[in-house]
C-alpha cells in the first residue's frame, strides 16, 4: 500500500515523497571533518562548535555522530541549544557561548550547562552564585580584537589581580575569537595571537582556546589546548576563496523538477521580466525557492548572471528571479529528454557547494548552512550503526 501510494508520487524517488525537494545531510562526513581538524590540531582537543541547530543541519544528529566520533565538548550559542545538546550527548561538556542569562546561573547548573562569560557583569553574578553553591565551571571570554562579546584585556588583568572575582570560581577555560583567521595574510591574527598570549599569562594553568575552524589552519601557534570548528565540521570552507577545501560537504539539496516546457526567444522568465531569452529555450522549473531559504540574491537577470544548478549530471543556469517556491532552470543545452518531470536536480552537493552558492547569492555558506529550508524532506545518511 504504502509502495504503491509512493510510486504515484516519485517512481525514481521515493526517498523525497511528496515534498519538493531532499535535503540529504552526511552524518559520516559530519563525523570524518571532525576527524581531519581533531588529526590536524592533533596536540589540542577538538571540540564542536553546534549552534544554530548545528549550523542547519540538525543539533542532535550533530551532537550525537560528534559524541560517537570521540567529541567530548560542545559549544551552543543560547541555553535552549545547550538544553538539547545535553540530552542528545549527556555525556559531554556545554559550552554557551552567548554566556550568562541575567537570573539563571542555577538553571545552567541544573542542566549541566556552562556560561562563556563574555562580561565583567556575569562574572560577577557568576561569583556570586558559585559563592553560595560552591564553585562550578565556567569559561571566561576576552577580546582581543572583535569587540562583540568577552571583557577587555586590562579588565582581565584587574579581575585577576584583585584576589575577589575568582575567589569563589576558576575559570574552566579561557578563550578568546579571532576576527580576520579566513583571510591568512591579515595582519590582525598575529595581533590576536600575541594579545592571547597576554591574556594567558593572567590564567595560568587553565586551558585556553582561539581557534575557530579557520584558526585551526593558520597553524599550532593557534592551537592551545582547544580548538572550536564549526562550519568546516559542515564542509563548508574555512578560508576565503582560492582555497583547496579539504572538508567533505556534508549537505546535499536536490529539488523536484515540476515541469519542462519551452520557451521563446525575447520572452521573459518569472517576476520582474527580469531574464529575456535570447534564444529558443527549454526551461525547468523545480519545486525550490526564497521560502526554503534558497536566497533570492542568486537570481538570474539580463544584467547578472546567477546561480546555476546540476541537471542530469550537467551545469544548468538559474533563468530570472528565484520566486517564493519556484526557480526556473535553463535545461536548453541539455540533449532532448535528458530532463523529465519528476527528476531530481542538485542545487547543493559535491559539484556545487555551499560556497558557491553562497557566491552566487553575495554572502557566506554560513548564511547558506543556516537558512536551510524547514519544508524539505530531510534524509540524515552516514550514522552507522548505533549512532
Ligand atoms: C561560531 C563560533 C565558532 C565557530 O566558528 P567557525 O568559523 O564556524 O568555525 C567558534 N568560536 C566562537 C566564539 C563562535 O562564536
Amino acid at each position: 500500500m504504502q509502495a504503491e501510494h509512493r510510486s504515484t508520487v516519485a517512481p525514481d524517488h521515493p526517498e523525497i515523497g511528496d515534498a519538493g525537494a531532499l535535503l540529504t545531510i552526511d552524518l559520516g562526513a559530519l563525523a570524518d571533518n571532525w576527524r581531519l581538524l581533531a588529526a590536524t590540531a592533533s596536540g589540542a582537543e577538538c571540540a564542536g562548535v553546534i549552534k544554530a541547530d548545528g549550523y542547519g543541519v540538525g543539533l542532535e544528529h550533530a551532537a550525537r555522530i560528534l559524541f560517537a566520533a570521540g567529541c567530548r565538548t560542545f559549544f551552543v550559542a543560547l541555553p535552549e541549544e545547550g538544553r538539547r545538546a545535553r540530552v542528545a550527548a549527556p555525556g559531554a561538556t556545554i559550552y554557551v557561548l552567548d554566556g550568562l542569562m541575567p537570573g539563571a546561573a542555577a538553571d545552567y547548573v541544573g542542566a549541566g550547562l556552562r556560561p562563556v562569560l563574555g562580561s565583567i557583569e556575569e562574572i560577577a553574578e557568576w561569583g556570586a552564585f558559585c559563592r553560595l553553591a560552591g564553585d562550578q565551571p565556567a569559561a571566561v571570554h576576552v577580546d582581543t580584537a572583535m569587540n562583540r562579546l568577552g571583557i577587555r584585556i586590562d579588565d582581565a588583568a584587574m579581575l585577576a589581580a584583585d584576589g575577589e572575582s575568582f575567589a569563589a570560581f576558576t575559570p574552566a577555560l579561557v578563550m578568546s575569537h579571532l576576527a580576520c583567521a579566513d583571510d591568512p595574510d591579515d595582519p590582525l591574527n598575529a595581533r590576536q595571537l600575541d594579545r592571547f598570549g597576554t591574556v594567558r599569562a593572567l590564567f595560568p594553568g587553565i586551558p585556553a582556546s582561539l581557534a575557530n575552524s579557520a584558526g585551526i589552519l593558520l597553524g599550532p601557534a593557534y592551537h592551545f589546548d582547544l580548538v572550536r570548528p564549526g562550519i568546516a565540521l559542515y564542509g563548508g570552507a574555512p578560508r576565503i576563496a582560492g582555497f583547496d577545501n579539504p572538508m567533505r560537504p556534508v549537505v546535499r539539496l536536490e529539488a523536484r523538477v515540476l515541469a519542462v516546457h519551452d520557451g521563446r526567444v525575447e520572452e521573459t522568465v518569472g517576476y520582474g521580466a527580469a531574464e529575456t531569452l535570447v534564444r529558443d529555450s527549454r526551461i525547468a522549473v523545480v519545486a525550490v525557492g526564497y521560502a526554503d531559504g534558497f536566497l533570492r540574491a542568486g537570481s538570474s537577470s539580463d544584467a547578472h548572471a546567477g546561480g546555476r544548478a546540476i541537471v542530469a549530471g550537467q551545469p544548468a543556469p538559474i533563468l530570472g528571479r528565484i520566486s517564493m517556491d519556484l526557480t526556473a532552470i535553463d535545461v536548453t543545452d541539455l540533449p532532448e529528454g535528458a530532463v523529465r518531470r519528476g527528476d531530481l536536480v542538485e542545487l547543493i552537493g559535491e559539484t556545487i557547494t555551499i560556497d558557491e552558492v553562497a557566491t552566487s547569492a553575495g554572502t557566506i555558506g554560513y548564511e547558506i548552512l543556516t537558512s536551510l529550508g524547514r519544508r524539505y524532506r530531510r534524509r540524515h545518511v552516514g550514522a552507522g550503526i548505533g549512532a
